[in-house]
């Protein structure tokens, strides 16, 4: 493996300073008295050097990140779209960053406010009735959700609803969800358009449905025109309906979970409503749920009476809280900022730019590149790798050759009912002289997998990594710094 960038450790000469203190102007005092002997370090190690160097090797080593502000990211089903400066600079407000969350009701009105008026908005935008902003992820989400289900059923004394229906185009935190909230997860077959196989669903529909989560449009990027009949089916037998709406670009200000039929719905606001994510960072699943299910939500509640925002900590029948204090902050006042900025038509426009730029770039690639549900996309679509299987050319070759091209690659593998799926959302902030380039690159690495197939085989070579094994990368990480290079200087601890 090459790594470009020496270690911090590798750049220390000792003597070098970054920093000076200035003169003591109190008498020195002995460590001892402060603190402990035990405590005590007798010497520290860390690197010494000057403060151009350390600026140096971070700099260069932030520059080996690959992001939104530096390229193209048509990972699929992530919703990688450009983060508005400006909400940075909101959420960067002294006001929102320095709160405290054990701060008193009276001091915290205006940011109570937000998460007020963003669950309205988020009710607003998927046709809910009541939401909750504490789900720290979209995964969280879904068990939020489906905890909720379960409430419902229990309140109803049901002992009978063990199952939820997951189709197999589910992405594969739904059944993860449901798992861990105690159902059993049968799956649904795919029908021939890429939607929910009827029959498949019917032959399961029974007492013992607790609910069914459904993507829409799914993960294939197509909507299922069966919607209605589908909600129909999973009401007849008193199941709820789930929607992960962890995208919702392809509907904003064009059609609603809430009037498709569903009961329960979280969003990821760190994919659709603009956060930064990608790197583990925080994020926020806000659930919304219909008036039946309302009084499920976890708790504590922000509630308005008119003059004064409260925290409501005792709410009956509530599902408790889901995580600490009230949510991710720092991603509502993103969200709320995003939506503001933008206004309902604005949220109409990206979904109609989204589901454009989508269309234009699939029949653009659809001249080479499979294309196994062949009917217009919604934000995103799936092709397949398949046609250059004969070559020796896998998927995942031609996701490594994006790489020397400057490009993050698509989501690969997934949905899992494609072969060799390459799954691609440009989103609706890509200009089409990007998603021009993209695409001429796309095209000429699909004459290179007929061509010269052992090009894409060694790719990527411009990376500061070449191609891992990723099974054991993500198995057995090697995260130790000083492996194979010599002992470090300092505390291997450090
Ligand atoms: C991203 C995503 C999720 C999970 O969201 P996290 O915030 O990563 O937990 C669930 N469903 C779909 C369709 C997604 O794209």
């Amino acid at each position: 493996m090459k790594i470009l960038e020496p270690l911090l450790f590798e750049l220390s000469v000792d003597g070098r300073r970054g920093y000076t203190l200035p003169k003591l102007d109190i008498p020195e005092s002995d460590p001892a008295d402060l603190l402990p002997a035990t405590y005590i370090r007798k010497e520290l190690k860390l690197p010494s050097i000057s403060e151009i160097d350390c600026v140096r090797h971070f700099t260069r080593l932030s520059r080996l990140n690959y992001c939104v502000d530096v390229g193209f990211y048509p990972l699929g089903s992530c919703t990688m779209k450009y983060n508005p400066k400006i909400n940075e600079d909101m959420a960067r407000l002294p006001g929102f960053a320095n709160l405290h969350p054990y701060q008193s009701e009276g001091t915290v009105q205006g940011a109570l406010a937000l998460m007020h008026f963003l669950e309205h908005a988020i009710c607003e935008i998927t046709g809910m009735d009541a939401c909750t902003l504490q789900p720290a992820a979209g995964a969280h989400g879904e068990l939020t959700g489906l905890m909720i289900i379960k409430a419902y059923h229990d309140r109803k004394r049901n002992k009978t609803k063990t199952k939820i229906l997951i189709p197999d185009a589910g992405h594969g935190t739904n059944p993860a969800s449901a798992a861990l909230c105690g159902y059993q997860v049968v799956s649904l077959h795919t029908d021939a358009r890429g939607g929910v196989d009827l029959n498949d669903l019917r032959a399961h529909l029974a007492p013992d449905v607790a609910g069914l989560m459904l993507t829409n449009p799914n993960t294939l990027g197509l909507f299922d025109e069966n919607i209605e009949e589908i909600a129909r089916l999973v009401h007849s037998v008193d199941g709820l309906l789930y929607y992960d709406g962890a995208n919702l670009n392809a509907i904003m200000g064009w059609t609603r979970p809430g009037d498709m039929g569903f009961d329960v719905v979280h969003v990821n606001l760190h994919k659709t409503f603009s956060t930064p994510h990608g790197g583990g960072g925080p994020g926020s699943g806000p659930v919304g749920v219909k008036k039946h299910l309302a009084e499920f939500l976890p708790s504590p509640k922000v509630t308005f009476d008119g003059k004064k925002f409260k925290i409501v900590r005792k709410c009956k029948g509530s599902i408790g809280p889901v995580r600490s204090f009230l949510g991710s902050f720092g991603v509502l006042v993103r969200a709320w900022t995003y939506i503001v900025s933008l206004g309902g038509a604005g949220l109409k426009d990206v979904s109609s730019h989204a589901v454009l730029n989508a269309n234009y770039m699939m029949r653009r690639l659809q001249k080479r590149y499979a294309l196994p549900y062949d009917r217009h996309c919604k934000h995103e679509f799936v092709l397949s790798g398949k046609p250059f299987a004969e070559k020796g050319v896998k998927t995942l070759d031609i996701a490594k050759r994006l790489l020397d091209e400057g490009f993050h690659a698509p989501t690969i593998y997934f949905p899992l009912i494609v072969e060799e799926a390459i799954m691609i959302e440009p989103t609706e902030t890509e200009s089409k002289r990007t998603m021009d380039e993209f695409i001429e690159v796309m095209l000429r690495i699909a004459d290179e997998a007929v061509n010269t197939p052992e090009k894409l085989k060694a790719a990527p070579i411009k990376t500061p990594v070449g191609r891992l094994d990723e099974a054991t990368a993500a198995r057995k990480p090697d995260l130790n710094y000083f492996k194979g290079r010599g002992s470090p200087p300092g505390n291997a601890s450090v």
